[in-house]
Formats: structure tokens, sequence, C-alpha cells
């Protein structure tokens, strides 16, 4: 190519329960737009190589937390605008897609393989669409077809999640550099849906089981590899694992694909959780025990980072309900987090070191508890936080608990000392999070996950899963040997035909 190619950036960017009764609005997204978009890729900074290599156009990128299903209604507003926007733009050359890959809309299926068969109605057959996403996110044979290149993060906790965005847009410039066909695409489904709390990277077998992707990428002929594990808390035929290899040699691409298959199903009967497991007073009574401090417990069932409302008041209910807390000197526990906008309100009226009476939680999701009742002392109050806009934390005996204006995640040790609190010096922490983020994997001395109700439930065979294929490990015991051979998926220009399975 003689002059740098057009290339534009677009993509929407969440994982939604299909079993939480919340709902993620367009405006949860927080769109960004036009050079905002190219702006907020580290990689594509000023004086970066890849800022260099083309010319870029932000179309929209929105990135929403986790949560319930986006209303059919918004999430057809971001994608006329998206589509809008694009339309806009100079003919391209390439297309970035940045996505997650498990957004459910109501009422229908697929919604990445519909927002990208949208957008190359816009922008044509014509450019090389390069997808990066999530590896909790699910590639249908549809979303395969309609991409030319497409990768996942290798880790999780994703820390790897900017170095696997900046790959796929390094596999696009250089792609479009070389003048070369369109790659081969090696598609392989694997009947296994698992939660994330069971393959984590950290851990056999999925250490060993991801180690393999970057093996098998770095073999001659082969562009990019990548496993999924799947988005296991949306009811949708999609929902489970696949392994996909993109590259120049169609014997290699094959070959690779089916090895990391392969690798994946042996390995099935050995994901365990990545901490031991109990019920929540099962994981108190544990804390309690042991000298372990901090003792950090995920109440995991309304993990907001995987899909769970966020709101459900379960576990902070059955904590004050424990007479090992009620007084001020018992041992400290921290409760992150429930979120009661008028709680909330009347905290911040009341101001740090009055007495409050407040009520917050299960606006939104009340199936297993109402909202909670608190009596206690404001211990400290927060504004300005992107996703809770006011925190505020009510002291009940020796608990003490975080109350937000909106949900949010806690995953930094600042998300704690920012509100006055000392997750060091606790004996226990909770928080509404499954597999621990970084930093409070470090903090803790001791880990259990507590595998509590909620609309990211742990325990998937009791969710009630009704759409998904069958037979599916872990659901069906004995499914038999499923086919683990490559399947090429037709290159983006040509049409895809045969059965979808
Ligand atoms: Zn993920």
């Amino acid at each position: 190519m003689s002059s740098r190619p057009v290339i534009a950036i677009a993509g929407l960017a969440t994982e939604s329960s299909t079993f939480s009764p919340g709902r993620t609005t367009a405006e949860d997204f927080h769109a960004q737009r036009g050079h905002e978009v190219v702006d907020s890729c580290a990689f594509l900074a000023e004086g970066q190589p890849l800022r260099e290599a083309a010319e870029w156009h932000g179309a929209l990128r929105g990135k929403a937390l986790p949560g319930g299903a986006v209303p059919r209604a918004d999430y057809e507003r971001l994608a006329d605008e998206l589509t809008a926007r694009l339309a806009e733009l100079p003919p391209l050359d390439g297309l970035y897609f940045d996505i997650h890959g498990a957004m459910s809309v109501e009422g229908l299926d697929d919604v990445e393989a519909d927002l990208l068969r949208r957008i190359r109605a816009v922008i044509g057959a014509r450019p090389i669409v390069s997808t990066s996403m999530d590896l909790h996110g699910n590639v249908s044979r549809e979303l395969a077809h309609q991409t030319d290149l497409i990768t996942c993060y290798r880790l999780a906790p994703h820390e790897d999640a900017e170095e696997t965005r900046e790959r796929a847009v390094r596999n696009l410039i250089e792609h479009l550099a070389s003048g070369r066909p369109r790659p081969f695409k090696a598609w392989v489904p694997i009947p296994v849906l698992l939660p994330g709390e069971k393959t984590s990277t950290r851990l056999e077998p999925a250490a060993s089981v991801y180690a393999r992707v970057a093996e098998v990428e770095a073999r001659p002929g082969v562009l990019d590899a990548a496993i999924w594990v799947g988005y296991a808390w949306a009811d949708e035929p999609r929902n489970r694992a696949v392994a996909m290899v993109t590259g120049t040699d169609e014997a290699a691409v094959a070959q690779a694909a089916q090895e990391l298959a392969a690798g994946f199903w042996a390995a099935r009967d050995r994901f365990a959780f990545v901490a031991p497991a109990d019920t929540l007073d099962g994981a108190l009574d544990r804390a309690l025990a042991s000298a372990a401090r901090p003792f950090v417990i995920s109440d995991s069932g309304d993990n907001p980072t995987a899909g769970g409302s966020g709101d459900m008041s379960w576990g902070l209910t059955r904590l004050l309900a424990r007479p090992e807390f009620r007084s001020d000197d018992s041992p400290v526990v921290i409760y992150a987090s429930v979120p009661g906008a008028a709680a909330v309100a009347t905290a911040v009226e009341a101001g740090v070191g009055a007495t409050v009476a407040v009520t917050a939680g299960a606006e939104v999701d009340f199936a297993h508890a109402g909202p909670v009742t608190l009596t206690g002392v404001v211990h400290s109050i927060r504004h300005g936080d992107r996703d809770a806009e006011t925190e505020v934390v009510v002291r009940v005996g020796s608990v003490f608990a975080i109350l937000t204006r909106r949900r949010k995640p806690y995953h930094h040790e600042h998300d704690f000392t920012d509100l006055d609190l000392a997750p060091r010096d606790a004996a226990v922490v909770i928080v509404k999070i499954g597999y621990l983020e970084p930093e409070l994997f470090d903090l803790a001395a001791d880990w259990i996950l507590a595998l509590t109700p909620g609309g990211v439930d742990q325990d998937l065979v009791r969710l009630g899963h009704r759409r998904i294929r069958r037979p599916m490990f872990p659901f069906d015991a004995d499914g038999g040997e499923p086919d683990l051979s490559a399947r090429f998926i037709p290159a983006s220009t040509e049409p895809l035909d045969g059965i979808d399975e």
C-alpha cells in the first residue's frame, strides 16, 4: 500500500447476565466519539509507531460495567449512531472492532455479530476487520465469518487487556501492509461452559492450556491464536468455549486450532474453583477461626464485574444477622457494597459522625432478599466516583458497610483507603467479586469464594439454562466425545453456507 491505510475504530463492550434483573442502558456505555476514541488508546498516542502507521478515525466506542441485558431501544440507538458515524468517514481499508463479546440485548441473539453485520452494511465487504475480545466473550460462527482477524486476552485476571488490543491493531496494520489475501480462519467450538472462577490462568489447568496459545502462535504461517472460555451467565446458543486461529498457512492454522481445542477439552474435569468455596456463613466461620488478617471473602453471586446487578442486599443482611460483629470492639469487617441512593443522601445530609437509620439495596434484584436496614454511624463520605458517584460508609457494630449512589466494583486498595477504611487492618473484607483482582489478591492473607445466590451464581447448573447447545459440560455428565476438528470459516467476502453448528 503506497499511502497510509485508513482505519476506523468502533465497538460496544459489556457482558450481560440474562439471569440478572438489572438493565444496562445506553448511558452506561460512557460512549466516546470521534477523536476521543483514538486518543484513549495508549498505543495510538502521538509519536507511537502504530499511530504513524495509519490514518485513524474514531467512530463510536462504548464500554459499560457488566450488568443485565441491554434494552433493545438502547442498543438500536447506539448501533445507529455508531454506523452513522462510520458512514461519514472516507473509504476504509480497515476497521478495529473493539468488543467484549458477551453483550446481550433483549430480543436479539448474538449481538456482536449483528453489530458487525450492520457495520459491514455501511463500510462494505472490502475493509479488513480485526476484532479483539475478552476471553469471556463468545465467538459464534457468524462473528468468525464477519471478521478477518480475531483475538482475545490470554490472562484472567485480564492483566493483558491493553496488550491484546494493541496486538489486534498491529496484526491489522501488518496484514494491510503485506498485500496478502484475507487470512485463513480455523474455528473449533468446544462443548464446555465454565465460570471464570474455575478458569483463572493463574492456576492449573488453565495456566498450561493458555500457555499453548503463544506457542502455536509462534509457528510459521500463524498470525494469531486464541481460546475463549465463553460467558456462563447468558442463555444463548453461542455460549460455550471456542478455539480460533488465523494465519497464512491453511494446514498450520487448522493444526493449531485443533491442538488448542483438544487441550481445553482434555482439561475439562480439572477446572476447579480458584479458592476454597463455601456458603457465606461457612466462609465467615472459617474467617473467624483463622489467624490470617485480612481474610477476604468473595460474595460472588452478585459480582457486578461479571454481570450481577450488584444491588442485592442478601450478603449484607446475612452478615448483620451474625452475632459476632455486634459491638464496636468486635472483629472489624468491611463489606463492599450495596447501592442505595436514598440511604446515601440521608447519610450525606446527616454528615460524618452522625447516627442514621437507612435502607438500601434490592431495588432491582430482590429475588433472594428485600432491602436491608442499617442503624449506625456515618464513618465517611466521598463524592465524584465515576461509577458510584457518591459513596458513604456506615458503621454498625464492627461492620463497616459501603453504600453507593450507583453500583461500583471494589478492586483496588485505594477504593477502600479513599473511604478512610484500612483493609489491611481489618479481620474480614467481603467484596462482591469472583476471583480476586490483583491488588486484592496481594492484600488477602487468606481468601475464600462464597457461593452466594444472584445473577452470576457460580453454581451454573442450578441457574436453569434452557437455550445453550447440548450436550454441554458440566451440564451433561457424559455427552460423549465431541468433534474437535477445525472448521474453516469462509472469508468475510464469501457467503457463509452450511449449518450453524
Ligand atoms: Zn473477562
